[in-house]
């Protein structure tokens, strides 16, 4: 049977059922999986020399005979394997700790090559636990001799297993293997074709050979990537229309002299990248992104007030009936001064859903609510939905499927670099900064030896101003796992009976039964608590505005926008807020990173920094983003991702189709 690239790995001589259920956990699924399992290193046996040349400490292959092997019971109980290896220069010992079936492999008179280091051993060179393959097998010179690459591995699954089934299938399948991108493209951005890539990623003769295969290859992986969502992008704005919504200058301005404050830059060039978008009939797919409080209602509210402009309805849509409610307030004061008619739809309210009423609204704001009528949908002009992380799939297919213009909005800072991959479908206008007259957090980091004058200015500002306090547990693991509540109790327990023993304090985790939890919420907002105590994954996302200090402890453990979040929960009244990072780290680099917050207040900026300082994983979880794994590539790589752009840009609808038409390409980046 011809092997495919699509066989399951089983199907590969020497896997059978068993193999394949092992590997399944190291994600191989089939023959393409096993070819791209990468390695992550390569040990370096090339130098290759006589017996009589091997000095101590250096890290050879010689080529041999084997004189004689035996076990041997060590008086420690092990049982070591012992073998001499000659060559026409001299012999030398070779060690082997528990592995008795070589004695069975490495029969006398049998040709070796072997790799491993030389030590001094009872006053002789000895060569201990040597990575060795016969002479007479197929796979020479596979293991030894050579840049030897090491592959993750799982119990039952070695690398010198995997690297044998993989010379295999170099060997069966690359002959066949079709390239799969274009020449232009090949020369443009100085890649190697992929069979020689495959070829080298796993056997390079050089490590500059390896690292060129891998370019290659994370290439093609970023270039797929974004391929697809060019593809998916270009798919709508084909098969949907877009009604032009226009305004002129004149009542543009009009409307934004008239809102109560003065618009930001960045909200002025937002409008004008939204202006441009929905003024054609390209269904538009933005993403307006930008800090809790930097004023993205209004952008989307002037957005909506262009299409009613235009003689379209808009729809604003919100994951919670509080949010729905609250953008219902804010955009009705804004309009207060104009003829327009603003409705609310929430689940729970029974609504009036009589369908002529709702199409007579000019902008209706609601909940998913909106999305079970269809026909509100159906005649709008432009849709913006809030936080869409928040809203499910479906619910997303549907706008897309029916929406003319859709505005996204969300609070979660993207880097630039990432969002290109990650929203690749979207355009992305961002609000850097906030509004002016915004009171910044004051920020400090405390290290160790001021910790203590740290609890001492707490104190004082909670006496004095009889404002409350948060104090944030370290992050030990990714949830409130019991190791996490354990270090918040403790921590509890001892700023009770030490630091704070004259305050009330509260504890806040994650493994309290839901009628605790708000038990000591509502006691916090009652002001029957002036300190909560929690653990960092626990969610407050609650509105305190008498608490206006938030500690967070070894602060160095989170990411920058982490800490940039949480602490977004103090500063929500004209009260003076503050934030101190707490950190035992000496190291000058970490106290740098942290410092940090002390001048940055832009969500957007802190999560680019994050990217660069400390790569995508500390930014999110990235199933949360469903950011597909790269295996090769990484997201953090700008000029990857600004060739790989480049690149799909040059394609035309036609050629993407047929690049994912072909289940060849398809399913390397799936
Ligand atoms: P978010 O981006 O979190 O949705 P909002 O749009 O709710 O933020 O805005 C937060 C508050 O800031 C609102 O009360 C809004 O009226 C106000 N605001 C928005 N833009 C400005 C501005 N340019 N100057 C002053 N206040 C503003
Ligand atoms: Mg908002």
């Amino acid at each position: 049977m011809q092997l495919e690239l699509s066989s399951p790995a089983q199907y590969v001589p020497r896997v059978g059922p068993a193999m394949a259920e092992k590997l399944e956990k190291l994600g191989i699924f089939t023959v393409r999986d096993l070819l791209y399992h990468i390695p992550f290193r390569y040990n370096d046996y090339r130098h290759t020399t006589k017996i009589s040349g091997i000095r101590p400490e250096e890290t050879v292959t010689v080529v041999g005979t084997i004189e004689s092997i035996v076990n041997i019971f060590t008086k420690s109980g092990k049982r070591m394997q012992k073998a001499v290896l000659s060559d026409q220069t001299g012999h030398i010992e070779c060690v082997w700790y528990n592995q008795m079936f070589l004695t069975k492999i490495l029969k006398p008179q049998t040709t070796v090559s072997v790799s491993g280091k030389a030590n001094w051993f009872a006053s002789k060179l000895v060569l201990e636990s040597p990575v060795y393959e016969p002479m007479d097998g197929i796979d020479a010179h596979l293991h030894t001799g050579r840049l030897v690459p090491i592959y993750p591995e799982t119990a039952g699954v070695t690398s010198k297993w995997l690297r044998g089934r993989i010379h295999f299938i170099l060997q069966t399948c690359l002959p066949h293997l079709q390239e799969s991108l274009s020449q232009d493209i090949l020369t443009r951005q100085k890649l190697i074709p992929l069979t020689r890539a495959l070829q080298n990623v796993h056997f390079p003769t050089t490590l500059d050979e390896a690292q060129t295969a891998k370019a290659r290859l994370a290439f093609d992986e970023m270039f797929l990537l974004i391929a697809k969502s060019a593809y998916r992008k270009k798919q709508r704005e084909l098969l949907t229309h877009a009604p032009v919504l226009t305004i002129h200058d004149a009542p543009l301005e009009t409307i934004i002299t008239r809102l109560p404050f003065g618009l930001t830059d960045d909200q002025l060039q937002s409008i004008k990248e939204i202006r441009q978008d929905i003024g054609k009939n390209i269904p538009m797919n933005r993403l307006l992104e930008g800090d809790v409080g930097s004023g993205k209602t209004v952008v989307a509210a002037i957005a909506m007030y262009i299409a009613h402009t235009s003689g379209f309805p808009s729809i604003l849509m919100a994951p919670t009936q509080i949010l729905a409610t609250q953008h219902y307030v804010t955009i009705t004061k804004l309009f207060e001064k104009f003829p327009l008619r603003i409705r609310l739809i929430t689940g729970q309210k029974k609504e009036n859903k009589n369908y002529t009423e709702k199409a007579t609204a000019h902008i209706t704001i609601g909940t998913h609510a909106l999305l079970t009528d269809r026909d509100v949908i159906q005649h709008v002009g432009l849709v913006v939905i809030d936080e869409q992380q928040r809203f499910g799939v479906t619910q997303r297919n549907i706008l897309l499927a029916s929406t003319p213009h859709l505005l996204t909005m969300t609070a979660t800072p993207i880097p630039r670099t990432l969002a290109r991959v990650v929203y690749g479908e979207m355009d992305l206008s961002t609000l850097m900064h906030m509004p002016s007259g915004r009171k910044k957090i004051t920020t400090w980091v405390v290290p160790e030896e001021k910790r203590n004058g740290g609890y001492e200015w707490i104190r004082k500002e909670l006496t004095t101003h009889k404002t409350q306090a948060f104090i944030v547990c370290p992050l030990i693991e990714e949830s409130d796992t019991l190791l996490t509540v354990k270090a918040a109790t403790t921590e509890y327990e001892r700023l009770k009976a030490k630091e704070f023993k004259d305050f009330r304090v509260g504890l806040l985790h994650g493994r309290m039964k839901p009628k605790e939890k708000d038990t000591v919420l509502s006691d916090f907002r009652t002001k029957k608590l002036d300190i909560l105590v929690s653990t960092p994954v626990v969610e407050v996302g609650i509105d305190i505005q008498n608490a206006t200090i938030m500690v967070i402890e070894a602060a160095d453990r989170f990411g920058l926008s982490q800490l940039h979040q949480l602490r977004g929960r103090v500063g929500r009244s004209d009260l003076s807020s503050y934030c101190l990072l707490f950190t035992e780290s000496t190291k000058d680099h970490a106290i740098e990173r942290l410092k940090a917050l002390e001048t940055t207040h832009s969500g957007p900026e802190l999560a680019e920094l994050d990217l660069t300082l400390r790569g995508p994983g500390q930014l999110f979880g990235t199933r949360q983003h469903g950011l597909p794994d790269l295996k090769i590539a990484t997201y953090t790589d700008p000029v990857l991702v600004h060739a790989a752009k480049k690149e799909v840009e040059g394609l035309s609808i036609t050629l993407l189709s047929e690049m994912f038409k072909e289940s060849k390409i398809e399913s390397i980046a799936d």
